[in-house]
């Protein structure tokens, strides 16, 4: 059997709910074997993460653990270069069999963003594209992905065939929390109980992250 397997980046400074249930509910609806969360070392289109590649690695762990099928993928940390996603799946593919079905897993603001991402047009020959979508959005898609949306995309994810080449869409709700939230209120001193998990929080105040001072 084809194996199914998600991926999920991010910068993760830190890993919050938001990121957790999403990748939790995807994962479920498409009955994924695994869903590789994978933080990014220098990520090209945003500012330096605040906290070393090394304690956001360490709180996404932190995170997932015990949570299968959710995982933690360190490759692109590993990586000297910057973090374009399509060395991740030419990296990824040379370790799958060449039938286990790959789900880049991006939001509709990043999906919109593609055509500025490095040798974007080569994405779907390794991977299909699950786009989280919110259920009320009405957004409509930039005139450079029309021809691409017509030409590749189908309405029912479940049904995304074979290793690659495919885009579709889930619709979900996000949580409203982001990590720019959580280092403001950590910066000022205030609570952010309940909006990671509690190990994930041990790990900041063990190791004295996102004070005002860092
Ligand atoms: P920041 O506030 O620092 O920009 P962030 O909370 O948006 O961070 P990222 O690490 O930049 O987190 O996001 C990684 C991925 O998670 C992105 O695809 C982003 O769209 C998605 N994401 C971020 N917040 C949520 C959320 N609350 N629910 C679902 N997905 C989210």
């Amino acid at each position: 059997m084809p194996k199914k397997i998600g991926i999920f980046g991010g910068t993760f400074d830190p890993v919050h709910i938001g990121h957790l249930r999403s990748a939790l509910e995807v994962a479920e609806f498409m009955a994924l074997d695994e869903l590789r969360l994978i933080p990014s070392a220098r990520p090209p289109h945003r500012e330096a993460p605040q906290v070393s590649a090394r304690d956001r690695l360490a709180m996404v762990e932190l995170a997932v653990a015990g949570l299968p099928p959710l995982r933690v993928d360190d490759r692109e940390l590993k990586r000297d270069k910057p973090s374009y996603s399509i060395d991740t799946l030419e990296s990824l593919r040379s370790e799958l069999a060449a039938a286990d079905q790959l789900f880049l897993i991006i939001g509709w603001d990043a999906f919109c963003g593609l055509p500025s991402w490095h040798r974007w047009n080569e994405l779907l020959e390794h991977c299909h594209i699950l786009v989280l979508q919110r259920p009320d959005a009405d957004s409509e898609a930039p005139e450079t992905l029309r021809n691409l949306l017509a030409a590749r995309s189908i309405s029912d994810p479940l049904s995304l065939e074979g290793p690659g080449g495919q885009i579709s869409f889930i619709w979900q709700t996000p949580l409203a929390v982001s990590a720019t939230q959580i280092r403001t209120l950590l910066a000022s001193g205030k609570s952010v109980r309940f909006l990671l998990p509690d190990a994930v929080l041990s790990y900041i105040h063990a190791h004295g992250l996102y004070r005002a001072s860092n």
